[in-house]
């Protein structure tokens, strides 16, 4: 089972990828399962130089050490696969036990009962089984959305499995006769060939992980608002012109909310900026829990919000809405030291009609959140296509519009702030 240049290959191949990722991760230290990945690497490098110089150290060392650093390499792989997914780490007492046990058997086959056929199952065998549970965290995210994770799994998983199964193929070629020795230098041949293509395509994989990590974080900063977490306005408005023209090919009209907290200002005054972007966090919170999961919101700038619901309609939007002003009414926020603070808001709903252009119907729910706001704010006003159709809800006590506005203006959707 020996082939010696491609083992000094496979060593310096490993090395080369070590010291490539060791640079990714210096760069990069953020990214959750990388140092697990160069420390596989570092491994697989100590694995390498093991059955390198195990002509030149006592037998049962050589044995100890290439089956703790193939088991590691295994182990870390894993480690960073769950870490890379979110996941806690898996326990590490059982892993220890299992190495130890492992170490065990290895040196009592080499020295008490010298079997290198037994010895060979138990190198890959936690290995083996780790690189499988890689592949079973990675593959998750959907291929279309994030290649990356399954090609690693793809090839992690199969050297996992070749990892397990090549005693077998080793068992059914031994040499028995001095004819079959042929056939075990090239089974050998192959058993080192596939660790050093499985070696660089697992690192090649660490890399688009990286790649696909970054690419993720990129799109975040530019679509999240940093403060509370929804879309920014700039993806809003994207998705929003995405939804219309889906509506507007299915004959379906999508609701459209804009959300303005009431009095601001004053929070900010009495509060501070820091108590102001609490409130603003805690409104989100709220407003999320009224959401479905296939509803988006955004914010639209300051304390102004979009909503847009694909799958209701306008009674179910006029529900929402109301919904979400009751709850967030009866909910004070903390806002720094002091007392909860009473946030109330004023909020504007429409329907996308289908000769809207899709600036159109946030333009209408602007509208209607500005006529809430002069019918005396903490309502939900609604403003549909044909302006003779206006629908006042809200607070029982003002249902009514104050003196001054009139309903011809809210008809012409009078504009009013303040
Ligand atoms: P109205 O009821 O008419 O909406 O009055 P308002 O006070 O809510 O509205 P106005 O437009 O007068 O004030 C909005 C304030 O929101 C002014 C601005 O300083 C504050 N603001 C905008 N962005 C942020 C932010 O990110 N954090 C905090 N804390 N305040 C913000
Ligand atoms: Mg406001
Ligand atoms: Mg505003």
């Amino acid at each position: 089972m020996h082939s010696p240049t491609l083992i000094i290959l496979a060593a310096l191949l490993s090395a080369l990828v070590t010291v490539v990722l060791f640079a990714v991760w210096f760069f990069n230290r953020h990214i959750p399962g990388l140092r697990m990945w160069v420390l596989a690497f570092l491994s697989s490098s100590v694995f390498s130089a093991s059955l390198l110089a195990r002509d030149w150290v006592p037998e049962p060392i050589s044995v100890v050490v290439a089956q703790i650093s193939l088991t590691l390499t295994g182990y870390l792989c894993w480690m960073g696969s769950r870490a890379y997914m979110g996941r806690s780490p898996p326990p590490h007492g059982v892993a220890a036990l299992a190495l130890a046990v492992l170490s065990a058997v290895a040196v009592y086959f080499t020295v008490e009962q010298p079997n290198p056929g037994a010895r060979f199952v138990l190198l890959g065998l936690m290995a083996g089984v780790c690189f499988i549970l890689t592949a079973r965290t990675l593959a998750h995210g959907g291929f279309r959305r994030v290649p990356a994770r399954y090609l690693f799994a793809a090839t992690v998983g199969a050297h996992g499995v070749f990892v397990l199964v090549r005693p077998l193929a080793f068992a059914l070629v031994m040499p028995q006769q001095p004819a079959e020795g042929a056939l075990l230098a090239a089974l050998s041949y192959i058993v080192v060939l596939e660790s050093t293509a499985a070696l660089v395509l697992i690192g090649f994989g660490a890399v688009m992980l990286t790649n696909e990590f970054i690419t993720n974080e990129l799109r975040h900063l530019a679509e999240v608002d940093p403060l509370t977490n929804v879309f920014n306005r700039r993806a809003f408005l994207t998705l929003l012109h995405k939804a219309i023209s889906s509506a507007q090919r299915t004959q379906k009209p999508l609701p459209v909310l804009v959300l303005d907290l009431d009095h601001f200002k004053q929070i900010n005054d009495t509060r501070g900026h820091q108590g102001g972007d609490d409130v603003l966090r805690h409104f989100v919170r709220l407003a999320l829990r009224c959401l479905r999961k296939e509803d988006v919101m955004g914010r639209l700038g300051g304390e102004e919000f979009g909503i847009f619901l694909p799958n209701a309609d306008g009674a179910g939007a006029l529900a929402v809405a109301e919904r979400l002003r009751a709850l967030v009414e009866s909910t004070p926020a903390r806002a720094g030291a002091g007392q909860p603070v009473c946030v109330t808001v004023s909020i504007g709903v429409t329907l996308s009609g289908p000769a809207d252009a899709p600036d159109t119907a946030l333009q209408r729910a602007d509208e209607a959140m500005y006529l809430a706001k002069q019918y005396g704010r903490n309502r939900v006003q609604m403003r549909v296509a044909d302006s003779s159709n206006v629908h006042l809800v809200g607070d029982a006590k003002d249902t009514a519009p104050p003196p001054g506005a009139r309903a011809a203006d809210a008809a012409e959707g009078v504009v009013s702030g303040g």
